[in-house]
């Protein structure tokens, strides 16, 4: 089974609304806000010390607008979902194979329903 892109797992953390749109340039600051609610967070990754070699990966760099985040060691934005769970979910690169954990920054709640 092929890794999954960011933009089919990522949903935000109040609403849980599945339109999250990354508004700034790539491999800016990786602030995304909800279509629904309005709240804004950070994508950012942290480098586990791991890397994974056997998983075969394919995966382009996202579109503008889609939710992005970059290579916690080299900063590619070509990542994909190896593992995701209520409380981690880690991205493998396609450019140098490192394992990092993804981790959401700087919440800011919008609108609360
Ligand atoms: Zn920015
Ligand atoms: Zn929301
Ligand atoms: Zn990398």
């Amino acid at each position: 089974m092929p890794l999954q892109a960011l933009k089919e797992i990522i949903r935000c953390p109040q609403c849980g609304g599945r339109e999250v749109i990354y508004s700034c340039e790539p491999k800016c600051c990786y602030n995304h806000v909800c279509a629904d609610c309005r709240s804004t967070f950070e994508l950012n990754t942290q480098k586990t010390g791991r890397f994974d070699h056997e998983t075969a990966i394919s995966v382009e760099e996202p579109q503008s607008g889609e939710p992005t985040t970059g290579c916690a060691s080299c900063e590619s934005l070509r990542v994909a979902i190896l593992s995701s769970s209520e409380n981690e979910i880690l991205l493998l690169c396609a450019r140098c194979r490192a394992v990092s954990k993804m981790v959401v920054e700087e919440f800011v709640p919008g609108f609360s329903s």
